[in-house]
């Protein structure tokens, strides 16, 4: 007897629905599997036959053959073996085919029959939803993930034999529901700002960046709380919106970092990949295209500590999707995109001992600075709005009886910046300042005649590329929105490059 039962892949990002048919039939006793499978998918053949025999289903020696469609999709991963397990049930006539005809069924076998956990369980839910289905069956321990998505019920199964029950309404199982404002309020944060003392340029800066998504470089010798200030960054960017959150659960959720039972991410990314990190984990790709960290950190922090010690190649991949806002993963059977809306954090010591340029201490040759600075190249340097130096905390800056302020109060500022700029461009297709195209920037960044005058004077002493000429604007676009003003002054413009000064200290 044959039987269709519907499963689902990942595909990049997103869900694909896919038809599991079983032929049930008499003749050499046998168990196929054919429709362009990873070796993992072929392998279902065994949980599937051994989680039925011990779930006891008693099945027939029959010829089986599994096709999954359709079969120009590589199928991987072992969230088929339920559906298969399914179509197998139905052809031997323990389902009724129209039991399962509206519904979804995603989840792994056990070989005693339990339903184990799968990745990517919220885009497989959105991707069911689309396509009209009623139910999705899925692991326990996915439920509440996907029932975040409106409009489909969702049932959470542990063993195989409650399919059987549930399907048939003798077992009284009712859809998961999930109260999402839980969901909503973040996680407290580790880290706060008022833990930093001094360090008040470096505040500034941080929230500067954070307030107009700049990506940011801190130069400054070790011990100088370049990381400190880095891990506190995510603390105060503004609080996830529910949009926000789905994207970041569905990423999280495919390259398996969702807890189990989490329905949405509760804070925003912060990621830290390790130097030793390979181009394809950085961004993405490989066989079955899976999102890199800049991708998982996407609406968060990419923080790049020592990125001197990154291997050149790795950093230069990074170039267009921190221009793009997103990365393209060509394959033979089409492309993939990844969001990569996140902010680059980096840090790094201005020499091979980290204490140039205080002389006292750092004894490096000049030839050996400018080989350890051209580590990073001008196009990436380009890629970053603000350039930051960090200083070696002196006892007396680490005087306890100042009030620090708190991370809370430095976001409420940010978030107000941000609600400016949202409303500002929402005619356009970026959302942040650090985004101004740059044919829109004389419509968003306009000078008055002193300050057009004042920026002539930097361009011609600093010798600025129209590049880095772009980005000081757009720092100062968001200095003045900080400030509440709309129009930007000298005094946001000279923040600004000064913020730029660094770079031409050290790479000049
Ligand atoms: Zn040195």
């Amino acid at each position: 007897m044959f039987s269709n039962v519907y499963s689902a892949a990942i595909l990049g990002i997103d869900g694909v629905i896919v038809s599991v048919e079983a032929d049930i039939n008499d003749g050499l006793p046998c168990f196929d599997m054919v429709g362009t499978l990873a070796p993992e998918v072929r392998e279902a053949k065994e949980r599937v036959r051994t989680a039925l025999k011990n779930s006891g289903f008693y099945l027939q020696p029959k010829k089986i053959t599994v096709n999954l469609s359709p079969a120009d999709i590589r199928k991987s991963g072992s969230g088929f073996d339920l559906a298969i397990a399914c179509a197998v049930l139905t052809g031997y006539g323990f389902l009724l085919p129209e039991q399962l005809s509206e519904t979804v069924v995603i989840g792994e076998l056990g070989l005693d029959g339990s339903v184990r956990p799968v990745n990517g369980m919220l885009s497989i839910a959105d991707c069911a939803r689309e396509r009209g289905f009623k139910k999705m069956i899925v692991p326990a321990a996915n439920a509440k993930e996907a029932s975040v998505i409106d409009g489909i019920d969702v049932y959470g199964v542990v063993h195989l034999s409650h399919i059987v029950g549930l399907l048939a309404g003798i077992d009284n199982m009712e859809p998961v529901k999930v109260n999402l404002n839980e969901f909503m309020e973040d996680d407290i944060f580790p880290y706060d700002f008022a833990e930093i003392h001094g360090q008040t340029a470096v505040k500034r800066a941080c929230e500067v960046a954070a307030a107009g998504m700049h990506n940011i470089l801190f130069i400054g010798p070790p011990g100088s709380g370049k990381s400190m200030a880095a891990k506190r960054l995510p603390g105060i960017l503004p609080k996830l919106t529910f949009d926000e959150r789905i994207k970041i659960t569905k990423i999280h959720s495919i390259s398996g970092l969702l807890k189990e039972n989490e329905a949405l991410v509760r804070n925003r990314p912060f990621r830290a990949p390790h130097h030793t990190i390979s181009s394809t984990g950085l961004v993405g790709g490989g066989r079955f295209p899976k999102p890199g960290e800049i991708s998982i950190a996407s609406g968060g922090v990419l923080f790049l500590d020592e990125l001197t010690e990154f291997e050149r190649s790795t950093l230069e991949v990074l170039r267009q999707p921190l221009e793009d806002g997103y990365v393209t993963v060509s394959r033979l059977h089409g492309a993939y995109v990844f969001p990569a809306d996140t902010m680059l954090v980096a840090a790094m010591n201005a020499c091979p001992c980290g204490y140039f340029p205080d002389r006292k201490r750092c004894h490096c040759s000049e030839k050996a600075v400018s080989r350890y600075l051209s580590h990073i190249s001008r196009p990436l340097l380009d890629r970053i709005d603000i350039c930051i130096e960090t200083e070696t905390v002196s006892l007396i800056s680490q005087n306890n009886s100042i009030n620090e302020e708190s991370s809370s109060d430095i976001r409420k500022r940010v978030e107000l910046t941000r609600k400016l700029q949202l409303e500002r461009y929402c005619g356009e297709d970026y959302k942040f300042n650090s985004h101004i195209k740059a044919k829109d920037i004389e419509k968003y960044c306009a000078l008055g005649k002193k300050e057009k005058e004042f920026m002539q004077k930097v361009f011609e002493t600093m010798q600025l590329s129209m590049r880095a000429y772009h980005r000081i604007l757009r720092v100062s676009r968001t200095i003045a929105d900080l400030a509440g003003e709309e129009k930007i002054t000298t005094r946001h413009l000279s923040e600004a490059v000064c913020y730029r000064g660094f770079e031409e200290k050290y790479w000049s």
